[in-house]
């Protein structure tokens, strides 16, 4: 409706106007049950199903193998930095009871904020094991110090046998992103993994979600994504796990570590279709509600192709802007996120002057992540190309104005 702005906000995101008005609608009264969702029981036949079915249109949207469950959590991305920890090392004394705990080792590949957040906990939480760095990008960077860039192949150490190896697909602080061609030089390595079979892959894709389609997630162990960018409103998690990352974290408390809290435990949710205590229940209906809209459009393909050409056509424009001398990108060419495009605007009250002009066209959440400053434009799913052609149009009027 005309009250509302085109909103590039990094997270929580646009969401469908349709299923804003589906979900006013659901409040009132879910699935003609007379009860609205945030009012039903969650151990209703009615959320039940509902939730079976959110699960089915994920499985086939991203084609989920059989070998992975998929579970809904809550805590955010952040509460799975520590749960892929937990669950993980309580695997791998499972599976290597004898050998001693200061011999474990978690592998981490560093590209920016987010995979070093994930980094820090697991060193909070190692009890001792190894916490490795594969790679950092910062060393690879123009400064010395940015994440602006994806490392060369040649740079990855990763170790023989570690308990997990994380990895952030889409870093959305630094808008740096993995390309998705097998063995592109801006892609995950995987052919550089250990040759061993079910790997403890492990990826964040919190802000790439279903805008495309996940190269070799058959391979990952897990792979998980908070709903808030788009899929839904903050408060679930998404977590595709492979089933031997599914463990009796008692069992393995036995053997050493400590006990993981039962909150973090994958076990009790796959083993209660994502309901061993209550879930977020209108988080997870309305992403739902996303996850069927999406299928009628076309999936993940669609968003692929509509994704493509929102971030080619932003990405041409930075480089308008790039060789005019007002627009300064804060990533290297080859290395840039779909869903995340961040930017420097040159010059003394450059940056205010873009923003307030931005603003007052009712463009709104551009301002980049205080971390990098600049602007960050963010892409998701819901971000429609009639709002990404405005965009766009403001930042060739800028350029026109500032050059
Ligand atoms: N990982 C990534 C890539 C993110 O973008 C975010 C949040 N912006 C997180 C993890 C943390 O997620 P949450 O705020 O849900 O804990």
């Amino acid at each position: 409706s005309s009250t509302r702005v085109a909103n590039f906000g990094a997270g929580p995101s646009a969401l469908p106007e349709s299923v804003l008005v589906e979900a006013a609608q659901g409040l009132l009264n879910f699935n003609n049950t007379g009860i609205g969702i945030a009012e039903i029981s969650h151990r209703s036949k009615e959320f039940g199903a509902y939730v079976k079915e959110t699960e089915a249109l994920i499985r086939e949207q991203l084609d989920v193998p059989s070998t992975h469950v998929i579970l809904f959590t809550q805590g955010g991305g952040t509460a799975q930095f520590s749960a892929v920890v937990l669950n993980l090392l309580a695997r791998h004394r499972l599976l290597h009871p004898d050998v001693p705990e200061a011999e474990r080792v978690l592998d981490y590949v560093l590209t920016g904020s987010w995979s070093k957040a994930a980094y820090e906990e697991a060193k909070r939480l190692a009890h001792g094991a190894t916490v490795n760095v594969v790679v950092d990008a910062r060393e690879h960077s123009a400064d010395g110090k940015s994440f602006d860039n994806l490392p060369p192949h040649s740079a990855y150490k990763f170790s023989p046998d570690p308990a997990l190896i994380y990895y952030c697909e889409n870093e959305t602080v630094s808008g740096t992103q993995f390309g998705f061609e097998d063995g592109a030089p801006n892609s995950f390595p995987f052919h550089l993994l250990p040759d061993k079979p079910l790997l403890p892959l492990v990826a964040d894709y919190s802000s790439s979600f279903m805008s495309r389609p996940i190269p070799r997630l058959a391979e990952h162990a897990i792979v998980y994504a908070g709903a808030q960018k788009n899929l839904g409103p903050a408060g679930i998690a998404i977590l595709i796990v492979r089933k031997d990352c599914i463990v009796d974290v008692n069992a393995a408390a036995k053997l050493g570590g400590y006990p993981v809290p039962i909150s973090l435990a994958y076990k009790p949710y796959a083993d209660n279709d994502s309901m061993p205590n209550t879930p977020a229940v209108l988080a997870l209906y309305i992403t739902g509600l996303v996850l069927k809209r999406n299928k009628s459009l076309g999936g993940v393909r669609y968003y692929e192709e509509v994704n493509r050409r929102k971030k080619e056509s932003v990405y041409g424009a930075l480089k308008e802007g790039e060789e005019k001398g007002v627009f300064q990108a804060k990533v290297r060419e080859g290395a840039g996120s779909w869903m995340n495009v961040v930017f420097g605007v040159i010059g003394e009250g450059a940056e205010k002057r873009f923003l307030e002009g931005a603003e007052k066209k009712g463009l709104k959440g551009l301002k980049g992540h205080r971390s990098v400053g600049g602007i960050r434009v963010s892409l998701y799913n819901a971000v429609s190309e009639e709002w990404t052609d405005r965009i766009v149009a403001y930042m060739r009027e800028f350029i026109e104005e500032e050059s």
